[in-house]
């Protein structure tokens, strides 16, 4: 049956551990080995769906619907395997479980603690991924050891391994070297109280991942094997990289960590293949231009708020080879200065998906200055509902027209609302309009740049949202020169617009961006950032 791979963290978070858990994912994937991934989050949440992306990053969609951390991105962009709701859990979703079972009386009446019913709760998790077709599970725990929440997670993992035969469970703990400017010196204190607190619950890591600015001596790598209990030759280096994420991959292999995790799990490891990965790096370290983009967005100062849709960029840059260079603009700034002050000069303009009704003009008078400027534009969900909204306004004259979702509640005017909520049948609502979560159909029509770049008449995409282009408005906007590109095929709901007599105008309802991949660009990016190329 499956191997286990556990990824622990320590000394402090953001040491790119779910980088590292994907990049070991994708490697032992070139090797022909079948893989799941598990990301499990400490915190009480039951769903990441509704964390603010300031506080935690973007929420990222699966193609099942599930709203999951960011984490899950990394594993499907590094593995190329689309994952699913099973692959994502929190410590809430685990303890609501609990209660519900108790509530329902399914434990007859018994104290219910944390060991055993909870802990076997999480276990739980892990063995539902068990297959005859998978050979490595790799689990990921969120946060660092030491934090009060992770500790069951922690319990568990050691009651696992001492269930299972010798050789089906791994542990590889992630630490970070500081090194001190000042003294020149690299610290190896830090990862020896973090692997003290790991075997201090009764792990005993086999693999230690450093994270460092600077090489490491042989001598460290000895002092730490020696104080951390490991072998010397499984405490692997990962460097900062030098210029793209999809490097870990190749410096983990150098360090050979999937021979020793191969070695530590009895698994017969089948050469690797890594030539498409290369040649994908072969062209990120050499591009043949530049363009630069603007991400008009409202959630601009966390860089992994837009996570996913900036490494869609990035892909599409390496399918065309050229470098990115992101102008990242809050939209309120666009309405305090004007879309000409900040957006002069770039080369393509992107409206990411948002919520709530903050930024709302700034985005919809860039995506003007693209219409008028002929500067190549995508609409990403919300960005669709704002071009729809710029040309109703601006083309159409129909004064203030908007999304519903912008307008008081209770107070919605329908002669201006192009944007509405709508119920299965696709009538018009004013409220609990369903959430479309999840992978949707989109038929795209002839002769549009959609079809072109998709180059299929039948598609699919993740769709995250609650409100829809109002198809009472689409006559009024097809007759002003506006080109529904593609339509949902059950309910004939707008899935895609673009404007013909641009060099590049296009938008979607759904979130393309989950699905580009570093060496399969999604198709919609990759023309954006050509015509983006090509414009310049
Ligand atoms: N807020 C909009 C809606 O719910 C757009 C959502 C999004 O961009 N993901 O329809």
């Amino acid at each position: 049956m499956s191997k286990f791979v556990f990824i622990t963290g320590g000394v402090v978070s953001s040491l790119g551990k779910g980088l590292t858990s994907a990049s070991i994912g994708m490697l032992l994937k070139s090797r022909g080995l079948r893989i799941q991934m598990l990301k499990m989050d400490p915190y009480l949440n039951a769903e990441p769906g509704m964390l603010n992306p300031i506080q935690h990053g973007e929420v990222y969609l699966t193609e099942d619907g599930a709203e999951t951390d960011l984490d899950l991105g990394h594993y499907e962009r590094f593995v190329g395997q689309n994952l699913h709701r099973c692959n994502s859990v929190s410590a809430g979703r685990i303890y609501s479980n609990v209660l519900a079972a108790e509530r329902r009386g399914d434990y007859h009446g018994g104290t219910v603690q944390v060991v055993p019913h909870v802990t076997n709760a999480i276990k739980e998790n892990w063995k539902k991924l068990e297959s005859p077709e998978v050979d490595v599970i790799m689990i990921e725990l969120g946060g660092t050891v030491g934090d009060i929440e992770g500790l069951a997670f922690l319990e568990a993992m050691r009651q696992f391994q001492l269930e299972r035969p010798d050789g089906d469970v791994a542990f590889v703990h992630m630490t970070l070297i500081p090194y001190l400017r000042a003294s020149g010196e690299i610290k190896t204190k830090p990862t020896q109280h973090s692997v003290e607190k790991l075997r201090g619950i009764g792990i005993q890591p086999d693999v230690l991942i450093c994270r460092t600015e600077v090489a490491i001596e042989e001598e460290h790598r000895r002092k730490i094997a020696l104080f951390c209990n490991v072998r010397s030759e499984n405490v692997i280096v990962e460097q900062d990289v030098e210029f793209s994420i999809y490097q870990v991959p190749v410096m983990l292999m150098e360090e050979k960590v999937d021979q020793i995790l191969a070695r530590r799990l009895n698994i017969e490891l089948p050469p690797s293949d890594l030539t498409r990965w290369n040649d994908m790096l072969e062209k990120v370290r050499n591009p043949e231009d530049e363009v630069k983009i603007a991400v008009v967005g409202k959630y601009i100062a966390l860089t992994d708020a837009y996570k996913s849709v900036y490494e869609a960029l990035t892909h599409a840059g390496i399918a065309n080879r050229v470098k990115i260079n992101l102008l990242k603009v809050e939209s309120e700034e666009i309405e305090e200065h004007g879309a000409d002050a900040i957006l002069k000069g770039v080369n393509g303009i992107l409206v990411p998906g948002g919520f709530g009704k903050r930024g709302i003009n700034g985005k919809i008078a860039a995506i003007q200055y693209a219409r008028e400027n002929d500067i190549p534009f995508l609409g990403i969900c919300l960005g669709l509902q704002c071009a729809v909204s710029e040309f109703a306004r601006n083309v159409c004259g129909i004064e203030n027209a908007g999304s519903a979702e912008w307008m008081e509640e209770g107070n919605i005017d329908l002669d201006r609302a192009v944007i509405v909520q709508v119920d299965a049948q696709a009538n018009v609502v004013e409220t609990d309009g369903v959430k479309r979560l999840g992978s949707y159909a989109c038929w795209l029509h002839d002769g549009t740049k959609a079809r072109s770049a998709y180059g299929a008449e039948m598609i699919r995409e993740r769709h995250r949202h609650s409100y829809e282009v109002n198809p009472k408005f689409v006559e009024r906007l097809q007759s002003a020169g506006m080109v529904i590109s593609g339509n949902n095929p059950d309910t004939n709901l707008v899935e895609m617009i673009e404007l013909p007599n641009h060099p590049w105008f296009v938008a979607t309802q759904a979130h393309p961006e989950f699905a580009s991949r570093p060496v399969d660009a999604h198709p919609l990016f990759r023309d954006f950032v050509a015509a983006s190329k090509s414009q310049k």
